[in-house]
């Protein structure tokens, strides 16, 4: 098993600083992959990663819902082109540094959402990806 980072992630980073095997990296090029992911083969399972994202959007991988129930005003992302995820987004990450994404969608409450379908994109990155790309722990900090 391993966690999943879902499209719930706005790119805070701070899971980055608790995981003790540095198993997870910012998606580059972002508008490709614009959560943060997790490399499943090296991902210890220790569960520090949940509780520091402050958008709630790690689960054990058996624990990604299929059917969640979306906040109001929460934001999920999407590579670049998916139908729907245009919204132009500006927050800060964990260390205040400024985050500007162009591939948002705002949710509305009730709004029910398949997370597990973020699952592959996860394996995908480390298998078919960039992966660990040049300077992604620099990046990070
Ligand atoms: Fe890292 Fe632990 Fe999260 Fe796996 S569960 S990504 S090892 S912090």
């Amino acid at each position: 098993m391993t966690h999943i980072i879902t499209s719930l992630c706005l790119r805070d980073g701070g899971c980055v600083e608790v995981c003790p095997v540095e198993c997870i990296v910012p998606g580059m090029p972002q508008d490709q992959y614009p959560w943060y992911y997790i490399d499943p083969a090296t991902c210890i399972d220790c569960g520090a990663c949940i509780p520091e994202c402050p958008f709630e959007a790690i689960f054990t991988e058996d624990e990604v819902p299929d059917a969640y129930d979306a906040k109001a005003d929460q934001k999920q992302a999407k590579p670049a082109g998916t139908p729907g995820f245009t919204e132009h987004f500006e927050g800060s990450n964990h260390h205040g540094h400024a985050v500007v994404m162009d591939t948002v969608k705002t949710l509305t409450a009730g709004e029910t959402l398949n997370l597990r379908d973020d699952i592959q994109p996860n394996y995908d990155y480390f298998e078919k990806g960039p992966g660990y790309w040049d300077g992604w722990q620099q990046h990070a900090k």
